[in-house]
This record gives structure tokens, sequence and C-alpha cells, in this order.
């Protein structure tokens, strides 16, 4: 995947959606030199950072350290806060593009991507999306938040599109147990 983040360089997100990433990065005990090279020292949840320094971390990690983006993944799962009409893991799939849109701010509408939930069965739930972000994040992402709303998952990255490849869009095909 190309590491060219500046055309996301007018788009912002929010802070309380970068520290988890800070948080495994620290538990993993890697100097905090990555974090100091993109300039995301010190952030506060309710302020503000570029995307684009936000994607060259999560670029950073995905290619130095794949299981700590996962963990990240996880970490914002067991932190996140929502609304209170979100009760199940069937109603937070269905929500994860809202909360995704929430914690950005200056995108044009379709410049950062999106998540499409779907439904095969009661059962089997299908999540494609073409966000910017590394598919091990939302890997840790879904294991996390099934994990929250304690229902067990299998989880499988599906067809041969993957944007660690370049591609334009991952498909997740996640199975209730
Ligand atoms: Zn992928």
């Amino acid at each position: 995947m190309s590491n060219d983040y500046e055309r996301f360089s007018h788009i912002e997100v929010a802070g309380n959606a970068i520290l988890p990433l800070v948080r495994a990065i620290t538990v993993d005990a890697l100097t905090k030199a990555l974090l100091n090279k993109v300039g995301l020292s010190d952030i506060q949840p309710s302020q503000f950072y570029p995307l684009s320094s936000h994607l060259t971390l999560l670029a950073d990690v995905d290619r130095r350290m794949p299981t700590v983006l996962k963990r990240a993944g996880e970490f914002i799962a067991s932190e996140a806060l929502f609304p209170p009409e979100i009760q199940t893991f069937e109603h937070f799939l269905a929500a994860i593009n809202t909360v995704y849109l929430l914690q950005h701010r200056g995108y044009e509408e379709g410049e950062i991507g999106q998540y499409k939930f779907s439904k095969e069965s009661d059962t089997v739930f299908i999540m494609v999306d073409d966000i910017p972000y590394p598919c091990r994040f939302d890997e840790g992402m879904y294991l996390g938040f099934a994990k929250r709303f304690g229902v067990g998952i299998s989880l499988e990255h599906q067809g041969d599109s993957c944007r660690r490849k370049g591609d334009k869009q991952c498909s997740f095909r996640i199975e209730l147990k």
C-alpha cells in the first residue's frame, strides 16, 4: 500500500481514536520514537490531530508489529463509548460506519471510505470497507467487540482483494458461534 497520506492532510482524527494505538505500542515497550516521528506525542482524547500522521503511524506499526496493530483494535473495543441503543454485536457492526465518521472531521463525503454492513443470515455478517486504515486494525476491532458483547465469532478475511496489497477494499466474513 502506498504511504502517500498527504492527500488526507486537511482531515483530522479524534485523539480518542489514536490513544488505543498509543497504548498498544507502549504495552509492547517499543520506544516512543515512532510516535515522535509523526508528531503524535501527548495525545488528548478530545483534541483532533492530522489524519495523515495517524495513518503514517498505523502503516509503520503494521509493517513492524502487526500483532500490536491487532491489539490496538482490541483496545478500541474495550474502551469505546457508544450510544445506549447499541446493545448487541450486530447493532455495533451496523453502526461502525457512523462511529468511524464521527471520529473524523474536515473530509468530503466518500473521501475517507466507509464500512458497509450486510447480513448473509442471522448468524453470518459481512463487513466490507475501503477506509485508509490497515485491515489488521479492523480485524482486532471485530474480535475485541465480539468479546465485549460476549459473543464467540469466527472471523475470515475473505476474497483476494486486500488493502495491504494496494487493493481498494477488504471484506470480512463474521460468523457467530
Ligand atoms: Zn485486507
